[in-house]
C-alpha cells in the first residue's frame, strides 16, 4: 500500500478520470477526500465504492472555482483526517464553441472550474504541505491545451494555463519537498466525450497510434504513481496519455 498514512483530495471525483483517480489512491492506501460540484448520488457511489474495500473516505459538494468553496473543502479534509499530502486538480468542463460564438460565461466557467479552480484549492492546501515539507500536486490539463483545440478556445487556454500554473508551482514549492505535476489526457472514455457524434468519435480516432479512447483507470494509474513517494524527484512535467496522439 504505497499510500498507506497519505491524505488526498481529489477534485471533481464524482465521475470519470476524478473516480477513477480517488478509488485508486484509496486502493492505495490514502483517506480520500471525494469532491464534487452537483452529482451527490454519483459522488456517494464512489465513497461506497471506497467504503467497501474498506478505505477512509469524506465525501464533499464544493465549487472550486469559489474561492471560499475550495478554503472551506481543503479545512475539510485537514478537519477530518489531519492533513493534506495530495492534492489533486481534475474538475473540468466543456463549454465547446468556436470564438464568435462563445459567450463571456462559457469562458468564465470553463476557465473558473478548471484553471482558477486549481488556483484555489493549491494557495490554501500547499500551506498545509509547507509546514509539512510535503505535498504532491497533480493538475489534470489536456492535449487541447499543449495543441490547441478548434472550437475550444476556452478549454484550450484552462489547460494550457494549467501547464503554466504548474511549472510556476514547481519552481516556488520545490525546496519545501512538494512535487507539482500535470497530466495531460487525450480522448478518454468519460461523460466528457461520450456525448460527442459517432462520426467525431471515428475521426478523432484517426489521430490515436493505439487506435482507441483511454480508459479513466489508466489515467488514474498515472496519478497514483506521481501521488507515490517514488516520484518525488520528478516536478514541474506534463505527461502526455493519450494514446501517441501528440509526441512532443
Ligand atoms: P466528467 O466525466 O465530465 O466529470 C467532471 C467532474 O468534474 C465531475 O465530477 C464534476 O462534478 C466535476 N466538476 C465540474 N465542475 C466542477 C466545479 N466547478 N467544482 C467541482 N467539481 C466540478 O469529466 P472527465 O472526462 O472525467 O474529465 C476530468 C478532467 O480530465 C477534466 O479536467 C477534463 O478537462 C480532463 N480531461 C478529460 C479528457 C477526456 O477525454 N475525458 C481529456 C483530457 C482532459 P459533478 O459530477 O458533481 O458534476
Amino acid at each position: 500500500m504505497v499510500l498507506n498514512g497519505r491524505v488526498a483530495i481529489v477534485t471533481g471525483a464524482s465521475r470519470g478520470i476524478g473516480r477513477a483517480i480517488a478509488i485508486s489512491l484509496a486502493q492505495k492506501g490514502a483517506a480520500v477526500l471525494v469532491n464534487y460540484a452537483g452529482r451527490a448520488d454519483a459522488a456517494a457511489e464512489v465513497a461506497e465504492v471506497i467504503r467497501g474495500a474498506g478505505g477512509r473516505v469524506l465525501v464533499y459538494q464544493a465549487d472550486v472555482a469559489d474561492p471560499k468553496g475550495a478554503e472551506a473543502m481543503v479545512k475539510a479534509a485537514q478537519a477530518e483526517f489531519g492533513k493534506v499530502d495530495i492534492l489533486v486538480n481534475n474538475a473540468g468542463i466543456t463549454r465547446d464553441n468556436l470564438i464568435f460564438r462563445m459567450k463571456d460565461e462559457d469562458w468564465d466557467a470553463v476557465l473558473g472550474a478548471s484553471l482558477k479552480g486549481a488556483f484555489n484549492c493549491i494557495k490554501v492546501a500547499a500551506r498545509g504541505m509547507f509546514k509539512n515539507h510535503y505535498g504532491r500536486i497533480i493538475n489534470i490539463s489536456s492535449v487541447a491545451g499543449l495543441t490547441g483545440n478548434s472550437g475550444q478556445a476556452n478549454y484550450s487556454a484552462a489547460k494550457a494555463g494549467l501547464i503554466g500554473l504548474t511549472k510556476a508551482m514547481a519552481k516556488e514549492l520545490g525546496s519545501r519537498n512538494i512535487t507539482v505535476n500535470a497530466i495531460a489526457p487525450g480522448f478518454i472514455d468519460t461523460e466528457m466525450t461520450a456525448g460527442l457524434p459517432e462520426g467525431v468519435k471515428e475521426n478523432m480516432l484517426t489521430q490515436v497510434p493505439l487506435k482507441r479512447f483511454g480508459r479513466p483507470e489508466e489515467v488514474a494509474e498515472l496519478a497514483a504513481y506521481l501521488a507515490s513517494d517514488v516520484a518525488g524527484y520528478i516536478t514541474g512535467q506534463t505527461i502526455t496519455i493519450d494514446g501517441g496522439m501528440v509526441c512532443v
